[in-house]
């Protein structure tokens, strides 16, 4: 038999694809080891046929891996197909999605411990009694039988391989699956659902539509929902994916699976170590775990018969990947879902607006949970004018209205939680006393300072405008650009507060494995009082203590440069106001702004999505922004400054021709560098479009895979979230 196998997957850019003998048990999609150039490198079985081109003499032959399931299965490698197609990218690229990275490089680490047993009656041994140590470990494996010889050597350090030597004792090698969650806590409340979590629940499994979008508000109980619909396909013998944003795997999030769901989910985040994380796939491929929880990534789980994929939190950015194959989870989600015959579910307090236009459109069935559990009401917002406060001459940080309810909060022994809000946080320039911002006159997107340039730019048109002195609205002269940190915060706040526990939590304390974890675990466990943070305590957390949030700078992100920035904004607020009075205590909001007539936070503080989405989505069609259009951003980078204008001049060339053939299908189209003309050493360049029509995307995806070189990098990005 004739095996076509892939090799060198884990480095390769491009498709090694070569013929191999193989023995008649070897199977499409099973690990091989395959002589390459000399050594011997790990490669997968893509194809099985009769004869080779290739002559008999020059075949090499692979060698089984010793697996009790080939690693693909048949569904991994259609998607890995259908998605190299998609995104014109090597096989190589996509497979790699659907394998652990031990798995790919073919250095797989199974843990195993050796264990110690005697294989000679105790009384048969002749041992010297200054042997102490032998004698002790044999003394100890006759009362104990068999033991781990690693306890053994920390009690008799090198008693059991003398004893070995000698034939008294037999050493055996065994696997074990390294449990990630053995430490974790858990508590199993399964609570009977509410009227609402059960019609939700039944409409799910009645309506035959394929995707189901939840739009329940913060602290609707979405996730007994979500966990619900993953019970019942258990117990049917189904399989189910979990996705949410890799920052909702909090501690309490974890403990609640492990208690529901045991040994039977495998979950999966960055805080495993390589080895875990490959026990934890393997656990999934043979079927012992049936159900995948994880971020993004996990949507390649390697489960079969799936019943349900649910995305939490859809609208979340990290739903979409920054490096190729550039996928949305959400269309890999949707594959998978057809093609198992499964519903699709999305959940979230604040829809993206694409995704709600498809499900007023009818496309997506829309399930609404319009109270929050136990009718608890939503927080109150108050809005604090802070170019009111800047006038009065206070110019730290908190308003009035703030420092009053922080107070308050403390001597009530309750929570709060301050949040920062750097999500896309950009180089704005902002007028502190009337709130003026500058934006773009084409575009009516906020511009970004350059600094290098010292200008301002649009960054979805390339134009260019010169710096301000002095607001151009009201003549002040209090130009900022740039936010207070969270570091500045804390420092300020212990002033005001001398006794009060602050923790802080932004990119700089949770790096290291379980950085984020400990931090919510103790602020969870009311080990301290405040809670400052960036929006990585946006999300998910369910904190009953926590009576105030504070917003302080809730205006920043409408100033990012992005047709989303009020999306995004709506989104963060809601959400972060959603961490508020969870319990029975009701909760409030301040939300200082520089901007408080802004219709994005109008809407936020009065819940009112439909609103915001009904103003948001005209805006859109207007601007023809989209979902009304596609923006595609061909971005092409390398080292070398001249090879990388050779690379962009060929796709250019190519791209103008289309661009001039179909010009209907054009909003818009240009060349220019990269607002960012230097990333890491690297030169960039793009050509931005805007596709009223997306038919000829294809031709795009192709004209940049044939300007790519070993040099320069040539990608597509399709409405990306960071046109810098
Ligand atoms: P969401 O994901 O919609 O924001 P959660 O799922 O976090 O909401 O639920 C909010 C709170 O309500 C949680 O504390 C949860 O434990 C609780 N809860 C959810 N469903 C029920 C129920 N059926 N009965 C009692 N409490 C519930
Ligand atoms: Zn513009």
């Amino acid at each position: 038999m004739i095996a076509e196998v892939i090799v060198d997957i884990a480095t390769s850019e491009t498709d090694r694809i070569y013929d191999y003998l193989c023995d008649e048990n070897v199977v499409v999609g099973s690990r091989v080891r395959a002589p390459f150039g000399g050594k011997t490198v790990p490669g997968f079985v893509m194809r099985i046929k009769e004869t080779s081109d290739l002559p008999f003499e020059k075949l090499k032959k692979v060698t089984p891996c010793p697996d009790e399931l080939p690693a693909l299965n048949a569904e991994c490698l259609s998607l890995a197909e259908k998605l190299a197609a998609r995104y014109r990218v090597p096989k190589a690229l996509t497979l790699r999605l659907f394998l652990p990275s031990e798995m790919r490089t073919g250095k797989v680490r199974e843990l195993t411990k050796n264990y110690a047993v005697l294989s000679v009656d105790l009384s048969e041994m002749k041992l010297a009694k200054s042997a102490k140590n032998q004698l002790g470990a044999a003394e100890y494996l006759a009362k104990n039988g068999k033991t781990e010889c690693a306890k053994l050597n920390n009690l008799f350090p090198g008693g059991v391989s003398a004893l070995e030597r000698k034939g008294y004792v037999q050493i055996t090698k065994e696997q074990i699956l390294r449990d990630p969650y053995k430490d974790v806590e858990s508590e199993n409340v399964e609570r009977a659902l509410t009227d609402d979590q059960r019609r939700a629940v039944d409409t799910i499994n009645m309506d035959n539509r394929t995707v189901q979008l939840v739009h329940g508000v913060t602290g609707s109980g979405k996730t007994e929902i979500y966990l619900t619909l993953i019970a019942e396909r258990l117990k049917r013998g189904e399989s189910s994916i979990f996705l949410v944003p890799e920052i909702s795997l909090t501690p309490q999030m974890l403990a609640q699976l492990r208690a529901r769901f045991g040994k039977n989910a495998a979950i999966l985040h960055s805080g495993l170590s390589a080895g875990e994380r490959f026990d934890e796939w393997w656990r999934l491929r043979t079927g012992e775990a049936k159900i995948a929880i994880g971020a993004r990534s996990a949507i390649f789980a390697p489960l079969e018969n799936l019943g349900v994929i649910i995305i939490d939190e859809e609208h979340d950015s990290s739903y979409y990947s920054e490096t190729a194959p550039r996928y949305s989870t959400f269309d890999v989600a949707l594959l998978r879902a057809k093609r198992n015959k499964c519903k699709l579910v999305l959940g979230s307090a604040t829809p993206a607006v694409d995704t709600y236009k498809r499900a007023q459109e009818g496309e997506f069935s829309l399930i609404r949970l319009e109270k929050r559990i136990n009718k608890r009401p939503l927080p109150e917002m108050i809005i604090a004018d802070m170019r009111r406060e800047v006038r009065r001459g206070n110019n730290s940080a908190f308003s009035g209205a703030l420092k009053e309810e922080i107070e308050k909060c403390l001597a009530s022994d309750k929570q709060a939680i301050l949040f920062l809000n750097r999500r896309g946080y950009s180089q704005t320039v902002i007028c502190k006393e009337c709130g003026y911002v500058a934006k773009c006159q084409q575009c009516d997107v906020s511009l970004t300072y350059h600094r290098e340039e010292n200008c301002l730019k649009c960054h979805y048109c390339g134009t260019k405008y010169a710096m301000l002195s002095a607001c151009p609205d009201c003549g002040g002269v209090k130009l900022s650009y740039a936010g207070t940190g969270t570091q500045r915060v804390v420092a300020d706040l212990q002033k005001l507060y001398p006794s009060a526990r602050i923790l802080r939590m932004d990119n700089d304390t949770t790096s290291g494995k379980e950085g984020h974890y400990k931090i919510l675990k103790a602020f969870g466990e009311h080990k301290a009082d405040i809670l400052v943070g960036t929006q990585m305590i946006a999300k998910g957390h369910d904190f009953p203590e926590v009576t105030l949030v504070g917003i302080l700078d809730a205006d920043m992100s409408l100033h990012f440069s992005d047709y989303r920035s009020g999306e995004r904004t709506f989104q963060l607020l809601t959400q972060v106001a959603g961490r508020s009075g969870r319990a029975e205590e009701k909760g409030k909001v301040v939300l200082q702004t520089f901007d408080p007539e802004n219709e994005v936070l109008r809407f936020a503080t009065a819940y009112d999505y439909q609103g915001f989405y009904e103003n948001e989505i005209s805006l859109r069609a207007a601007m023809q922004f989209p979902p009304f259009s596609k923006i595609v951003r061909v971005l092409v980078t390398g080292e070398d400054d001249k090879k990388t204008v050779e690379a962009l001049r060929t796709a250019y060339v190519e791209l103008e021709k289309l661009y001039v053939e179909n010009s209907e299908k054009f909003l818009f189209f240009n060349k220019m560098r990269a607002p960012i003309k230097r990333i890491e050493n690297k030169h960039r360049y793009q050509v931005l479009m805007r596709l009223a029509d997306t038919s000829i995307l294809p031709q795009i995806y192709d004209i940049c895979a044939n300007a790519k070189t070993r040099d320069v990098l040539v990608s597509v990005e399709e409405n990306p979230t960071n046109l810098s």
